[in-house]
């Protein structure tokens, strides 16, 4: 019997794989006349656009502000106290229906770098935890199986306050955020009685997307449900990178670009574009396309810099609706003692007291991590707070608070010594807060020739993070290939619409 509902919940939910466009194959797939084209932004949306417009002849310029590629996805060096360290935006999951991002991760040798998790873990305050492992995998059943692991209980599913849990396996782009783009997930909460531990789930599920639960958008939410939980057999496992992520990825994505020509400027900040009639001008240099892959803490300031493209009156209010979300902060700490707990994953969520929100063991992940922790006998810790309190504002109460609550999960470590640390307190990541969708930009732009590209960006298809930084600039890719009358490339996508819609 449950075979059978398997293999119906498969066939309706298309195995699981949609393909988002249907590329002509009569068109041709590289350019005959040269065109030029400035990327802005080295993130991967920006690797992803200029890859991509790259391969099929077009001359691309990557234009990036810091000295490293990657963006939030990136990684660096710092000295401390005579050592070279390697240090990285943050830990970064990457799941199995990231189906883009992966077939480029092939594409430029960085998928064998990928290694398994062994559970989706979240340590409670009380001393327990819930893990995911060995779930059902089939999207509709999964939700099923959470009862076994109390997220919620037989009275849950029978209760008719719980009818509107429904939504859950209803995603439909269109209906799903004109019903609950303006609620927030506390208040949904709150109105079905959700109980305790489905909420837990839940508010770690949304601080994944860097916002307190009281500011996420509830559609944006039953989107990010039906992209990681309710279309796929994948579930909330993943994969990590087994090393830093400049030498097991970025590295392969910039000998990729080079061998198909692309010029990278580095340390580049582009201050403004100037619309020309052939074009657009950027850094002195004329281009005939503009791909804008910033974050959306930069793209403001260049446009208000560019007095040419505010004519442009929907396309400058779309720009000025965007808004970071809270502030976040990342902690990395190389210590003189590591926790001795083999069965641990090397990523755990934890149940937020004041701050902190993961915790990542990188010793037991990454080679370089694991060599180093061999060599001093000492472990390398990261703490994540993904939407800071309003009232944590110093970094040094930041750091204490973050630090107090990685002993309350890990007692036996009271009392380590910190040899390095790197401290980073930001506000730039994408807000997916509440009644930001109407007026969030798309890849296609009023502007004739620039395009958008980043996780801020509105798309048809159900995706978030770095599967929708990397398939947008695969989209404005395809946009301006099909300008130029070229064959798109293929791009797919987790079913478009939940198992119930
Ligand atoms: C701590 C942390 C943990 C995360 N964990 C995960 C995870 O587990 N899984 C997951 O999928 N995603 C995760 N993410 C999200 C993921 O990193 C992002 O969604 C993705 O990397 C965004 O890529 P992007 O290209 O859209 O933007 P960005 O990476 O922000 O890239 C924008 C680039 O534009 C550059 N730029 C800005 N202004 C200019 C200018 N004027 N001129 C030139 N360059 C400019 C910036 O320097 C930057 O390199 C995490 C993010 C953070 C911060």
């Amino acid at each position: 019997m449950k075979n059978l509902l398997r293999q119906k919940i498969r066939s309706k939910l298309k195995n699981y794989r949609v393909a988002l466009n249907t590329p002509n194959e009569t068109q041709p797939l590289k350019l005959s006349t040269p065109k030029r084209v400035a990327v802005i932004g080295g993130g991967l949306a920006g690797i992803s656009a200029a890859s991509n417009l790259a391969e099929r002849g077009f001359e691309v310029t990557l234009y990036e502000k810091d000295n490293f590629l990657g963006g939030k996805a990136g990684a660096w060096t710092f000295e401390s106290h005579g050592e070279t360290l390697n240090v990285e935006h943050g830990f970064h999951a990457f799941f199995r229906q990231y189906y883009n991002l992966r077939t480029f991760m092939k594409k430029v040798g960085a998928f064998e770098n990928l290694i398994p998790i062994d559970d989706y873990l979240i340590l409670l305050e009380d001393g327990n935890s819930l893990g995911f492992k060995d779930l059902e995998p089939t999207p509709g059943l999964n939700v099923l199986d959470l009862r076994k692991r109390g997220v919620f209980n037989f009275l849950t599913l029978i209760s008719p306050f719980s009818m509107p849990f429904l939504h859950l396996l209803r995603y439909d782009r269109e209906k799903t955020f004109k019903q609950f783009d303006n609620e927030n997930f506390e208040q949904y909460a709150r109105r079905t009685f959700m109980p305790k531990r489905m909420r837990l789930v839940f508010n770690s599920f949304a601080r994944a997307f860097f916002s307190e639960p009281e500011k996420m958008s509830m559609a944006e939410l039953i989107k990010g449900f039906h992209f990681y939980f309710l279309s796929n057999e994948d579930g909330l496992l993943y994969d990590v990178l087994n090393d830093d992520f400049q030498h097991s990825f970025i590295d392969h994505c910039e000998r990729h670009m080079a061998a198909h020509g692309v010029t990278i400027k580095k340390n580049k900040p582009v201050t403004d574009i100037v619309r020309k009639p052939q074009g657009f001008t950027v850094d002195g240099e004329l281009h005939n396309y503009v791909v804008l892959c910033t974050d959306v803490k930069h793209i403001r300031p260049l446009i208000n810099n560019s007095p040419t493209l505010q004519q442009y009156s929907s396309f400058n209010k779309s720009v000025v609706g965007l808004k970071p979300s809270d502030r976040y902060a990342v902690l990395r700490i190389w210590t003189d003692k590591y926790e001795q707990q083999p069965d641990l994953p090397f990523f755990i969520f934890t149940d937020r007291l004041k701050a902190l929100d993961s915790i990542t063991l990188y010793h037991k992940m990454e080679k370089t991590s694991a060599a180093w922790s061999a060599k001093h006998n000492g472990g390398i810790f990261e703490l994540h707070s993904y939407a800071l309190p309003a009232d944590l504002k110093d970094d040094e109460a930041i750091k204490q608070t973050l630090m107090e609550e990685f002993f309350h999960y890990f007692p036996e470590l009271k009392g380590l010594q910190i040899r390095h640390e790197f401290f980073q307190h930001r506000h730039d990541f994408p807000a997916f807060h509440t009644g930001l969708y109407n007026s969030r930009p798309t890849i296609n732009t009023e502007i004739a020739g620039l395009y958008l590209a980043g996780d801020w960006v509105k798309m048809d298809n159900p995706t978030m993070l770095m599967e929708a930084a990397y398939t947008s600039g695969s989209l404005a890719a395809n946009a301006i290939m099909q300008k130029e009358g070229l064959r798109e490339n293929l791009l797919e996508s987790v079913p478009l619409k939940g198992i119930f819609a």
